[in-house]
């Protein structure tokens, strides 16, 4: 494959995820819709466009790790969108976590251009992107997934292949971030109740990260969440919110209930009221805290 890579979206993910593709030796155009915060990696060798377009070359790849599905659809579709550009043989890697329904939408737009569309989404924080500590879903045509491999790994520490339809991909992250949430509550309960019994929740937190939850969701948010260190944001509250009503999208859609994912829900509307939606995610944990008529 060309060494010349169109990166698109360099906010808390992008901006580690396109300096990894640097080092690793690609070549970068970058975009960012606030041109700003494109500098950075400008000085260090990117080169910056003004417009998605403009990043991609026909036939070449283009990797986008844009907030949302709306953000996704425009820099693929929208006003100077790579879509057309990108053309015959080219392959967009697309990273966010959206839903479902987009991905098979813009799958469907790419094979009209004759392109690929490869649904990457991630597991891993802003840290684990910088350190390529990724874990990356990754699901779309093979020849697609074989020729962007190189790019794959040059973010993160396993690739999973998720078979050849891109959605797939998207459904397996929801259903991931739906599990953390439900950690992250089972753990904000569970704490709550040994303050309520003057327990150290740091000392319950240390015990089941080191023997019957010896995991990463349980030691690095156990630690967050006993810490109450909800700022700054890893990942967003607001964030949070766009990927529960993701989640409970696609149940309704599937004819699948999930009443602990309406119930984290109701957790996030309960903190976004607060006015936490800039705090980390793992800040729903003061609402059952909250609701156990502890101070925070
Ligand atoms: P972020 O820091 O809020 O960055 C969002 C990026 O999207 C920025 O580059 C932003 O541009 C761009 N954007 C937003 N709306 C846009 C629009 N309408 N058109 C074009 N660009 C737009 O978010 P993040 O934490 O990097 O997350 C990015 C994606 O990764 C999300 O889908 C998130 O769910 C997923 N993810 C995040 C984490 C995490 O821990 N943070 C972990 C796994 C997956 P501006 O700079 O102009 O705002």
């Amino acid at each position: 494959m060309s060494d010349t890579i169109g990166f698109i979206g360099l906010g808390r993910m992008g901006e580690p995820m396109a300096r990894n593709l640097m080092r690793a030796g690609f070549k970068l155009r970058i975009f960012n819709r606030t041109p700003e915060k494109a500098a950075a990696l400008a000085a260090e060798g990117a080169s910056a466009v003004t417009r998605p377009a403009d990043a991609v070359e026909p036939g070449g790849v283009a990797v986008s790790m844009v907030a949302n599905d709306q953000a996704l659809e425009e820099v693929v579709a929208g006003d100077g969108g790579l879509g057309a550009t990108l053309g015959q043989g080219g392959v967009h890697v697309s990273m966010s976590t959206v839903s479902p329904a987009t991905a098979r939408r813009l799958a469907e737009l790419h094979r009209r251009h004759g392109s690929a569309y490869v649904a990457a989404p991630v597991f891993g924080r802003p840290e684990a992107a910088a350190a390529r500590k990724l874990w990356i879903c990754a699901a779309g045509a093979q020849a697609a997934k074989e020729r962007v491999r190189p790019v794959l790994q040059a973010l993160g520490q396993a690739v999973y292949d998720l078979g050849e339809e891109p959605a797939g991909a998207n459904v397996v992250k929801l259903a991931g971030n739906f599990l953390i949430l439900s950690a992250v509550e089972a753990m904000a309960e569970a704490f709550t109740l040994a303050q309520k019994n003057g327990v150290d929740k740091s000392a319950l937190a240390k015990l089941f990260g080191e023997t019957i939850f010896a995991c990463p969701i349980y030691q690095n948010y156990g630690k967050i969440i006993a810490a109450e260190a909800f700022e700054p944001a890893g990942f967003k509250l607001a964030l949070g919110m766009k990927d529960i009503n993701l989640v409970l999208d696609t149940a309704e859609v599937s004819g699948a209930p999930m009443p602990l994912a309406s119930m984290l829900h109701d957790r996030l509307l309960a903190a976004f009221a607060k006015g936490r939606q800039e705090w980390d995610w793992t800040a729903i944990a003061l609402e059952s805290k909250e609701d156990a008529g502890l101070a925070h």
